[in-house]
């Protein structure tokens, strides 16, 4: 779609969301299950500025907030699951309700219903939809959606939208890093927030028992015969042995796709009861987010993950065999 018609169309479905915001005095956020930095920090954002125009506001996170986003500003406010009334529900980076997990329910049952997000997925829910897959990451909707509000970014909401802004575009390296992100970043760079603080948090240290599964990541590494796919995994038996847990593995993926003549990177997680968590990556040729959604997960064209219930080896098997066919030439080669 043209990129006029998609500014429009979202600026329309912002001044809708802003209309229904300033309508209500309680409102529910929530954001998707296995919140990353762009969840919580939309979350936290929206919640200060929501606070800032008197409204009463809960903010739920499905499955919590993970030990390395606690330096986002608020974290503490946030609680996993909620009782109570509210005239408005607003769910947070999730392309499709059911991404909302247990908050799901909490969220559709609102009178009144926004879906803030920027995925491809073919789910959207709510009764405005100011979805928009051409921005890098939902922390720039929020960021549009103040704007509209007429609200400011303090310091509190600038320190959230960056860790959201920053770490959905790889640190503004991804395609989807666009001059609006950067005049965005200025805006919150202004109000305070560094890039710096927030990669520090995330991907500037690293447990000595993630190294230690890292260095097992390395050595389990695969590719294919053409080298254009290449995968590694880690099992129970690695955390266990390296003393470390689910979180340990924030950027694994990368590590994988920087290898020379990777078009695709999989990295295979087992998860604790045994289903396998799959992060994929692409260099922009394959859509990912199409090989995740064969196995009911989703996200973008270069960035998508999904879970498969089975054991690892027939997990990896099953998923390697799906990039495979995903490659642009693989219809060729198969040909006799
Ligand atoms: P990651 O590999 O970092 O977990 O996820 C990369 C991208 O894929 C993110 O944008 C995330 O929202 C999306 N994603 C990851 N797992 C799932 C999933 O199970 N379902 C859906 N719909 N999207 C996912
Ligand atoms: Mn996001």
């Amino acid at each position: 779609m043209n990129p006029t018609f998609l500014r429009s169309r979202r600026q329309t479905k912002l001044t809708e969301a802003a209309a229904a915001i300033r309508a209500a005095t309680r409102i529910v956020l929530a954001c998707h299950l296995r919140p990353d930095a762009d969840a919580l920090g939309s979350l936290l954002g929206l919640g200060a500025g929501l606070r800032r125009l008197g409204k009463a506001v809960t903010l739920v996170s499905p499955d919590g907030v993970p030990e390395m986003y606690r330096f986002l500003p608020g974290w503490e406010q946030i609680v996993p699951g909620a009782v109570g009334d509210w005239e408005l529900g607003i769910g947070l980076d999730a392309d499709g309700s059911d991404r909302l997990g247990s908050a799901e329910s909490l969220i559709l049952a609102q009178p009144r219903v926004i879906n803030l997000d920027h995925h491809t997925g073919p789910d959207p829910y709510g009764d405005i939809q100011v979805v928009d897959s051409s921005i890098a990451a939902t922390g720039e909707l929020v960021y549009l959606l103040l704007q509209e509000l007429e609200i400011a970014p303090d310091a509190e909401i600038a320190a959230c939208l960056m860790a959201a802004v920053l770490t959905d575009t790889g640190c503004f390296r991804f395609s989807n890093t666009t001059a609006e992100t950067f005049r965005i970043a200025a805006a919150l760079r202004e109000a305070g927030a560094t890039p710096g603080a927030v990669y520090d948090a995330v991907y500037g240290r690293r447990s000595f028992g993630a190294t230690l599964l890292l260095g097992r990541l390395l050595t389990q590494v695969s590719r294919t015969e053409d080298g254009r796919v290449v995968w590694s995994w880690v099992g129970r038996a690695d955390f266990e042995a390296c003393g470390a847990t689910g979180e340990a593995t924030e950027g694994f993926v990368d590590q994988l796709r920087i290898v020379e003549g990777a078009e695709v990177a999989v990295f295979f997680r087992e998860a604790t009861h045994g289903d396998v968590r799959v992060s994929l990556r692409s260099r922009g040729r394959v859509n990912v987010a199409q090989v995740a959604a064969e196995f009911g997960g989703g996200g973008h064209v270069p960035a998508a993950g999904c879970t498969v219930e089975e054991a690892l080896p027939s997990a990896m098997n099953r998923v390697i065999d799906a990039v495979r066919r995903a490659l642009p030439d693989a219809a060729a080669l198969a040909q006799p």
